[in-house]
């Protein structure tokens, strides 16, 4: 089933835009009209990151008129292998400015706007509300139920991308037409049951194969051409090359978008609503938690410190804190690495950011080792604050 059009057409096109966008005017379904609603589109991009990048490069060439990026982050070199955006010159800048100079470059006709700063459920709404369309490419639960109950709640569509390792999942949700996120996601997944793709990695061809379909679904809502990916969940294996497209029905118990709604408004936090750590990863680094430069103090003034790394083998492989042991995470759950902490040292775990070693803290508390702690922040923290010199990922 289509659906009407998202955007009215603009009163015109230049000589300039007829000759750059000739290949779109002479398909006839997009033409000379689905050209213009795309000149008249107001697409905003959340985030610049993996799946923003291609994203944003497609939807400029695309001459999508008006185009915002909201991203806080800076380009980092990690980011280079898969957020074809940004380039070498742009490390250390802020990836919505880097975005906006790639953009220009590709195509000067594209305004843009630049929203330098985080999305929270202060702004969300506002800045939503200035855009016809939302691609969502965010990395996290927390923002990704926050832009979707803000969406539903502004009656905007938005498309929705997601990529860890070589699966990808891709849809569009709008609630006037079918399902949200919530229905097909009614719950966040629990604390460190699905790694990020910082920990988990993403192989970075993958962003490209779900940020093209993010586009093309861009363009069809605008254009009003072909069936839209509403109701209809695609899933990318990029290993076995398999598409998949799966069903996903409006659901009349949805928390958000259901018969009887418990979610009205946004939030009052989403971090908490995803936990950022479980309960008993709380209550384990609860007065039991230092930070980069106390371990460095206690390195130095010659304390007897057995420091763990809790990381994956493979991150271990990038950096590691001088003086560390690894001891992956799952090992310490499971109860096979208990026997390599010792009784008589001060024992201190880290990972990277410092929620596995939270987790990790507490089966080793459990365990009897009461005294452990662990490093808030993890090695991200060491990196930023004792040895900068060592890889950042
Ligand atoms: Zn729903």
């Amino acid at each position: 089933m289509g659906l009407p059009p998202l955007v009215e057409p603009a009163a015109e096109l230049s000589v300039d835009e007829i000759r750059r966008y000739s290949r779109h005017l002479i398909i006839p379904d997009v033409g000379m009209d689905g050209q213009k609603r795309l000149k008249n589109a107001k697409v905003l991009a959340v985030g610049a990151g993996g799946l923003g990048s291609p994203a944003l490069l497609y939807l400029a060439a695309a001459g999508v008129g008006t185009l915002g990026i909201i991203d806080f982050d800076t380009v980092d070199e990690s980011n280079l292998q898969r957020q074809v955006i940004h380039g070498v010159s742009d490390v250390g800048t802020p990836k919505a400015e880097s975005a906006a100079r790639s953009i220009a470059e590709i195509n000067p006709l594209v305004n843009v706007v630049i929203h330098n700063t985080a999305l929270d459920r202060d702004n969300v709404k506002e800045i939503f509300s200035q855009y016809d369309l939302i691609v969502d490419g965010t990395d996290n639960f927390a923002t990704r139920y926050m832009v979707n109950d803000a969406a539903v709640l502004l009656g905007k569509p938005y498309v929705w991308g997601s990529i860890y390792r070589f699966d990808g999942q891709a849809s569009v949700f709008w609630e006037e037409h079918g399902p949200c996120y919530r229905c097909l996601y009614p719950e966040p997944p629990p604390p460190g049951m699905v790694p990020s793709c910082a920990e988990g990695g993403v192989l970075g061809v993958l962003c490209a194969s779900i940020g093209s379909i993010q586009v093309n679904e861009a363009i069809k809502l605008i254009t009003g051409i072909g069936e839209p990916l509403v109701g209809r969940l695609m899933v990318y294996d990029a290993l076995e090359m398999e598409y998949r497209k799966i069903k996903v029905r409006k659901d009349p118990d949805c928390a958000l978008c259901g018969d009887n709604p418990t979610v009205t408004d946004l939030l009052e936090d989403y971090e908490d609503f995803c936990g950022a750590v479980s309960v008993e990863a709380q209550e384990a680094i609860t007065g039991s938690t230092i930070t980069a430069r106390e371990l460095k103090d206690w390195q130095d003034s010659g304390k007897d410190v057995f420091l763990a790394d809790v990381r994956e083998p493979a991150e271990w492989e990038i950096n590691r804190i001088p003086g560390a042991v690894l001891i992956p995470k799952g090992d310490i759950l499971s109860g096979a690495a208990l026997a390599q902490f010792p009784q008589d040292k001060q024992i201190v775990l880290h990972c990277k950011s410092g929620v596995r070693s939270a987790e990790a803290l507490a089966a080793l508390k459990a365990a009897g080792f009461k005294d452990a702690v662990h490093v808030q922040g993890g090695i991200v923290s060491w990196v930023n604050t004792v040895d900068p010199s060592l890889p950042s990922y």
